[in-house]
């Protein structure tokens, strides 16, 4: 055989000999192409319907995990290793997330919270924390043996945390525009007032349907 004929499903062919389309396999092919952007039509119509409806975001330290603070962790530091905290800052060192030095539990309240969001499936639950990228290795392993798993891990790619916070959330509610809940839990209350203002305003201007702050308790705040 010097050529090969295309057929359709029913068995029409749909190449003459010189290989041009019969006219029957040109209207199926008009009509393919219809239905093609009808349903290309349809999707881009129903597309807003078919994301996220919720965003729940959950802070990393002191909120999912009790990942210790400088004043109770250093001593644990020093009774484990048997040398004093060698470096100046805390929360920018990998050393201060060691699961080998330090025994960090999730927090069970937020463990629970973070059950029931997980269960959502039209809600996107991400980990967004003040800790910099490059320390993305030892939070997800925390996360991770402690039974968490997130959409996304958000880092502070930026200046301070509350603003860097503020701006990824906002970068997720441009990218979803689907999204019309969003909930946060964090510990820091000094945080809580901005936090507030700024959800109140996003449901007020009619972005969001609601926007809820869990305030976690962690005494490194309140003591
Ligand atoms: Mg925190």
């Amino acid at each position: 055989m010097g050529y090969s004929l295309l057929s359709d499903i029913n068995g029409n062919t749909l190449r003459t000999k010189d290989m041009h389309l019969t006219p029957s396999a040109n209207k199926q092919l008009e009509m393919g192409k219809d239905k093609i952007k009808q349903i290309l039509r349809e999707d881009f119509e129903v597309m807003p319907e078919t994301g996220p409806k919720k965003l729940s975001v959950f802070d990393f330290d002191g909120t999912t995990m009790d990942t210790l603070y400088p004043e109770i962790a250093k001593p644990i530091y020093k009774e484990k290793t048997g040398q004093d905290w060698p470096f100046q800052g805390w929360w920018g060192r990998k050393e201060s997330l060691d699961m080998d030095i330090f025994d960090f539990q999730p927090k069970p309240d937020v463990k629970r919270d973070y059950q029931a969001e997980r269960a959502n499936s039209d809600t996107m639950v991400v980990s967004l924390t003040g800790r910099r990228p490059k320390l993305s290795n030892e939070v997800e392993a925390i996360l991770h043996a402690n039974g968490y798993r997130f959409d996304r891990y958000m880092y502070n790619y930026g200046s301070d945390t509350l603003s860097n916070k503020l701006e990824q959330i906002g970068k997720m509610l441009q990218e979803f525009p689907s999204i019309k809940h969003v909930e946060l839990w964090d510990d820091r209350l000094s945080h809580f007032v901005t936090f507030k203002q700024w959800g109140n305003d996003l449901v007020k201007s009619g972005r969001l349907d609601n926007f809820k702050l869990n305030e976690v308790p962690n005494d490194q705040w309140t003591k």
